[in-house]
């Protein structure tokens, strides 16, 4: 059973993580104005990604017994000044998404709540990787900055990004 708080934190991070799916969307969106597809198609396979996120823990929140209640989703930016401002953006979001993770696997072990620690190291290595691929694109941004033709190429690369259901909702 989980602890009224950490149902509130679950909760929170269920909020949290449809948040960063509304982000990526609306920088989805900026980026199919700027006619920058792959950049459009990678961030909107990132917001299905973050979409996941939050039923992975919909799912743990259920089967612990608690209750899902879901919150309000603040409206993201809808522009930015250049496309690595998007970026560095993201970057900065995954940031703090980490310590919202860390923070959550200091309340399980402040309550000894070995399932949810359990269930949250698959979040600190997706974490891993998400800032990886957030630092990656914005130094791919800044070497491209000032060169169309770069920028062109580093968009078609962006362009071959596919999704895959992550592990936890893999069967489920
Ligand atoms: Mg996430």
């Amino acid at each position: 059973m989980l602890s009224k708080k950490m149902q509130k934190t679950l909760n929170d991070q269920i909020n949290a993580e449809m948040y960063s799916g509304y982000l990526y969307l609306s920088m989805a969106a900026y980026f199919s104005t700027k006619n920058l597809g792959g950049m459009a198609n990678w961030m909107t396979i990132q917001a299905q990604e973050e979409l996941s996120h939050a039923m992975i823990m919909y799912n743990h929140v259920n089967e612990r017994g608690g209750t899902v209640e879901l919150k309000a989703i603040d409206g993201p930016p809808v522009s930015w000044q250049k496309p690595l401002d998007a970026f560095k953006d993201a970057l900065a979001h995954e940031r703090k998404v980490t310590g919202m993770i860390n923070k959550i696997i200091d309340l399980a072990v402040a309550e000894s709540d070995h399932a949810t620690n359990s269930f949250m190291q698959w979040f600190v290595n997706e974490q891993v990787e998400e800032e990886r691929n957030a630092s990656d694109n914005v130094a791919n941004l800044e070497l491209s900055e000032n060169s169309p033709q770069a920028l062109f190429m580093v968009d078609r690369e962006m362009a071959q990004r596919v999704f895959t259901v992550p592990q936890p909702l893999q069967g489920v």
